[in-house]
């Protein structure tokens, strides 16, 4: 990739309206724009972090034996009346006519569509346990859309269901889902607690929430001597107290804030109920099947990883889902040809490496071209001038770090290989 074809979306001036840290650098290093309340264009810098996030949910998914499908944005009524959430879910739930009239939303989460899906394709329990997922947008008309993708009204989230004959197997699954959870949030690289949370209207009565520690985040975690945690929203049930500082006192417990990225749900038989999903077991008897349902805010995720980690520059992606894993700076090689060519070879050498890496060509002075990648946050920042070239060396700079070191072709080679 280079610099001088690829639209970078960078900017210098301070957004008005934003509340956040992470708002305010998604939108100067040019992850995103906004184009109406809650809604967001990814930009070519902001889908690369999306892709990659992505990417890592399904190889975690695909690891553990669930399958990626793709389900319809539009729901029709009708699934959601036998649910009975058309009328429980209120105003988040936005709702549309066609042409006939007939009533739809827009898909907020997907329990009736799948449960729907699987009872017309179900017919021994010998099928059991499924276990499918889809990464798709999501629309919830948030009464108060902020903190640009963090709550915004149509997002991207990762939804896995699986249904089982009984619950030592749906419980078996909850574990399985569990830590291959935890395998997604120590591959993203960020500091994340599991806590015991509330069911909210998805359902079910057990329920675990995945958060990303960072300040700004809008719910408060509770954690004992054992990092065994609980959203404040169980706790004054637990605790049968509303004051958050009595209960911490009282339980020696830990405060945290964190933001909400991943949730998991024991729904039990809530939906195949309603829903007349059930099965036949060896026995003979029937069964409603037992379910559960797994979700991660995937486009939120690249919010909350900004908010942990940034500093004065910019953004400071950990190496997981960073959009380039290095970037290769070249001082004036539109004037100097012996500058663009060495500048060229390192770029080249380093593709054949397999390095995600942008060559930035762009006829504009050092200065803007560093803070750009500062804003951006590539970990790894290599710089090519006349020095360089008559040396065959290159200048690095780790992104974060003060240092600036000068290194050989062969300790580049090493360094990129580590
Ligand atoms: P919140 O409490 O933040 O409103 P929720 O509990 O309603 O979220 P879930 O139904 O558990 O959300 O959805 C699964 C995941 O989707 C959440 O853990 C969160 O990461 C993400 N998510 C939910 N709502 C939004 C939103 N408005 N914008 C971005 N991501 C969201
Ligand atoms: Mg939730």
């Amino acid at each position: 990739m280079k610099a001088s074809k690829y639209p970078l979306f960078t900017q210098k001036n301070e957004p008005s309206n934003v509340e956040v840290t992470s708002h305010k650098l998604m939108i100067k290093a040019g992850l995103i724009r906004q184009q109406s309340s809650g809604q967001y264009n990814f930009l070519p810098i902001g889908y690369r972090v999306l892709n990659k996030i992505e990417n890592i949910i399904r190889e975690e998914m695909n690891k553990i034996g669930s399958s990626e499908i793709l389900m319809p944005s539009v729901q029709p009524s009708e699934l959601w009346k036998e649910s009975g959430r058309w009328d429980s879910y209120g105003s988040e739930l936005l709702r549309l006519k066609d042409r006939h009239e007939r009533e739809y939303c827009l898909g907020p989460t997907f329990e009736e569509v799948i449960t729907d899906l699987v009872r017309k394709d179900l017919n021994s329990y010998k099928q059991l346990p499924i276990n499918l997922y889809q990464i798709s947008s999501k629309f919830r008309d948030e009464i108060r859309p902020r903190f640009g993708i963090m709550r915004a009204r149509e997002f991207i989230m990762k939804d896995a269901y699986s249904f089982h004959l009984d619950t030592e197997c749906l419980d078996k699954w909850y574990e399985i889902y569990k830590k291959a959870y935890e395998n997604i949030f120590e591959r993203l690289q960020l500091e994340y607690t599991m806590v015991d949370a509330d069911s909210g209207n998805i359902g079910g009565n057990i329920s675990n929430e995945f958060h990303v520690i960072a300040d700004t985040g809008e719910d408060d975690l509770l954690i004992d001597d054992n990092g065994i945690g609980v959203n404040f929203e169980i706790a004054k049930t637990k605790y049968k107290s509303n004051d958050i500082n009595k209960i911490i006192k009282e339980n020696k417990l830990t405060h945290k804030k964190g933001i909400e990225v991943g949730h998991i749900f024991k729904l039990g038989d809530k939906y195949s109920k309603a829903m007349g999903l059930c099965i036949a077991n060896s026995d003979s008897k029937t069964c409603h099947i037992e379910m559960g349902c797994y979700g991660i805010g995937v486009s939120r995720i690249i919010a909350a990883a900004i908010e942990q980690n940034h500093d004065e520059n910019g953004i400071v992606w950990p190496m997981s889902i960073t959009p380039f894993e290095f970037v290769l700076v070249e001082i004036d090689g539109h004037k100097n040809n012996n500058v663009r060519q060495f500048a060229d070879k390192i770029y080249k050498d380093l593709l054949k490496k397999n390095i995600e890496i942008i060559f930035d060509d762009r006829e504009t002075k050092l200065g803007n071209k560093l803070n750009d990648w500062e804003l951006i946050g590539i970990p790894n920042i290599l710089i090519i001038g006349k020095s360089e070239s008559e040396n065959q060396s290159v200048t690095y700079k780790k992104r974060g770090g003060k240092n600036k070191n000068n290194l050989s072709i062969s300790e580049l080679m090493n360094l990129v290989q580590s």
